[in-house]
């Protein structure tokens, strides 16, 4: 078996309704995420002695991780205060993408997971950093 990994970078804006310290404030980060995938090696062909061509894991990520959270508020759809801040930005044409659950990098790192793996990626693990020095890693 073999694992294959690519890191990515995003920068998002969240806020925890309900969170008893500063995390309840409208605030940023720039996230790093990699995505480790595994398989077998395809045996011949163009993407032969690969478990994945990188390049087609790259756009895999770009077009359903991305391209929607990449400089968006990201809510939780179940909290009032964070879907009024959502309806507010897009009535000004700024981008949003609601969770249905809270925007922590636990819950971020299991939707992402969950995503690629209904995409059809053997994802075998997400790692997402939230700050340098914090991450949270979910495996299957
Ligand atoms: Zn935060």
């Amino acid at each position: 078996m073999f694992k294959i990994a690519k890191e990515f970078s995003f920068d998002m804006a969240h806020m925890l309704d309900g969170h008893d310290r500063k995390c309840k404030n409208l605030h940023g980060h720039t996230y790093t995420l990699q995505v480790e995938i595994q398989g077998e090696l395809c045996e011949s062909g163009a993407k032969g002695g690969m478990v994945m061509d990188y390049s087609d894991l790259k756009s895999a990520v770009k077009t359903h991780i991305l391209d929607k959270m990449d400089h968006a508020f990201l809510y939780d759809l179940t909290s009032e205060k964070e879907q009024k801040v959502a309806q507010l930005l897009n009535t000004l044409d700024s981008k949003t993408f609601g969770l249905p659950t809270r925007t922590t990098a636990e819950q971020l790192a299991k939707f992402i997971f969950d995503e690629l793996t209904a995409q059809g990626l053997p994802v075998s693990l997400i790692r997402l950093w939230e700050t340098p020095t914090s991450y949270c890693e979910y495996t299957s």
